[in-house]
């Protein structure tokens, strides 16, 4: 039509899982990485310094994908003494991720190696998660400009493991793009994709000094998070870590340095009795199930209306019958492993226990090898029985009538955390009623909620979900800034 809606931004292309030439494509750039072992460790201001080495392993498999070395207590105050923040004007910065961005682009082949290898992700999820990646390093990139406000100073970045490359990269673009040092810390079980990011952000020119890496476990982001030198923290995790981390700030940082974290959900969808039931499963199965679970964003409490709970339910099971569990290297996967041993233990007992009171529904099991787990439905009277969240592929559903749906919306906001939320009617009312009444960050209409794009749908929770601003949206970077430009008078 020649109407161009998003201005001059556009996300990444991404890759075609359905044509034959992008597979081809996939195929050829990641088989020479299928058995090379990787290696990170800590970079000093462009130094690599020995350590406490040890082997990171395929949760599918377990074989070896690489080695990383851990930063220890030396290393985070070298880090901290070396650290600058990134003086160059502002369209340089955007300049140098804009490379970086292209260079994450050309590498797909590495980097689908190792999401496969290191992170357990699908093929289709690793397609989505370069995608992100780009789409923050050119989004951030595009809004360095219009800063008004200066870089606060060195940032700690603290990253998980679900997102290994995505959001490790979105912390660190708004931080860089701000003009801050950083400092990152990723997830202990994932430093060897973070290491091959880190050194395309090199490559792209992004100052070694402005941009160091600390892999390792809670222990470093502890010794960086309780350290004067930090002026602000950008983590991603779970609550009670990000509980921890704002009262070690309290006491020893500037009262004014920002701690930006996206944390847990207990997220819900409601399918009433008007919604599309081949629509609902299908978007039931992505927001339950993909990436086996392990994404913040997942639906964990299905609310269906007990008029169509039978056929819908019936439905999904069948649909779960047909997905395939196996190692994310296999482009044919569907469902990955669990991210390790401990994962996979706690997920286990907790079914156990379900399955001992005879509350699980359905189950699909597990492959053997590796740390899988299988796909289980867990009947529940209502999102409060829900002790926790849980993170894998374990779904939770409750009936309800037409005539307590604002019962339900009040258990949804009962529980505290304020994620996602998924909708299915055929009611524009109703979809105004509850949009109007629930407190999340981000809800989601006759569609799947997971997977939020970059500059579309900005992502984030409130209440015990994150503290916002929303990553990929207009309000992100400006809490990664703080100086005041001084007024200067003659
Ligand atoms: N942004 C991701 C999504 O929309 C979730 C991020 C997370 O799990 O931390 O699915």
């Amino acid at each position: 039509t020649g109407v161009d809606l998003f201005g001059a931004r556009r996300n990444a292309r991404g890759f075609d899982l359905t044509a034959g030439p992008d597979l081809e494509a996939i195929e050829a750039a990641r088989g020479p990485y299928k058995d090379k072992v990787f290696e990170a460790g800590p970079m000093l201001a462009g130094r690599a310094v020995g350590g406490l080495r040890h082997e990171v392993v395929n949760p599918a498999t377990g074989a070896r994908v690489g080695f990383v070395t851990d930063a220890g207590a030396p290393d985070v105050d070298t880090a901290l003494r070396l650290a600058e923040p990134w003086a160059a004007e502002a369209q340089v910065r955007a300049e140098v991720l804009k490379r970086a961005a292209d260079l994450y682009e050309a590498e797909f082949g590495a980097i689908f190696a190792l999401l496969a290898r290191e992170a357990g992700k699908t093929q289709a999820d690793a397609v989505a998660e370069l995608r992100e990646a780009v789409d923050f390093l050119r989004y951030y990139a595009d809004g360095a400009g219009a800063l008004v406000h200066g870089a606060r100073g060195v940032f700690a970045c603290i990253s998980p493991w679900n997102f290994p490359l995505a959001i490790f990269t979105g912390q660190i673009a708004a931080a860089l793009a701000a003009g801050n040092a950083v400092l990152a810390k990723p997830a202990e079980q994932t430093p060897l994709i973070a290491g091959l990011a880190l050194g395309l952000l090199h490559r792209a020119g992004v100052p070694v000094s402005a941009l160091q890496l600390l892999p390792g476990d809670g222990a470093v982001g502890a010794m960086l998070t309780r350290d004067a030198r930090v002026a602000g923290v950008a983590f991603t995790g779970g609550t009670d870590t990000a509980l921890k981390i704002r009262a070690s700030m309290a006491d020893h940082l500037d009262p004014g340095a920002p701690l930006i974290a996206e944390t847990g959900g207990l997220n819900a969808m409601v399918v009433d009795s008007t919604a599309l039931p081949e629509q609902a499963v299908r978007d039931i199965l992505a927001s339950s199930f993909q990436s086996a679970g392990q994404r913040c964003s997942a639906l964990r409490c299905l609310y269906v209306q007990e008029d169509i709970a039978g056929p819908v339910l019936e439905m999904l099971f069948g649909a779960m019958d047909d997905l395939a569990l196996g190692d994310p290297w296999d482009l044919a996967t569907d469902v990955g492993p669990v991210i390790d041993g401990e994962a996979q233990a706690g997920i286990a007992e907790y079914v156990g226990h379900a399955r001992a009171e005879g509350q699980v529904l359905k189950e699909i099991a597990a492959p053997a090898g590796g740390t899988f787990v299988g796909l289980v439905v867990i009947k529940v009277p209502g999102i409060a029985a829900m002790p926790r969240e849980i993170f894998g592929p374990v779904l939770h559903v409750a009936t309800f009538r037409a005539a307590d749906l604002s019962q339900v919306i009040q258990a949804v906001n009962a529980t505290g955390y304020g994620l996602t939320f998924g909708l299915h009617t055929r009611i524009d009312d109703r979809v105004q009623q509850i949009v109007g009444a629930l407190r999340v960050g981000n809800i989601y209409v006759n569609r799947n909620q997971i997977g939020a794009v970059v500059g579309s749908q900005p992502f984030g929770g409130e209440g015990l979900s994150g503290t916002g601003p929303k990553a990929g949206g207009p309000h992100y970077l400006h809490r990664f800034t703080g100086a005041l430009a001084p007024v200067v008078a003659g």
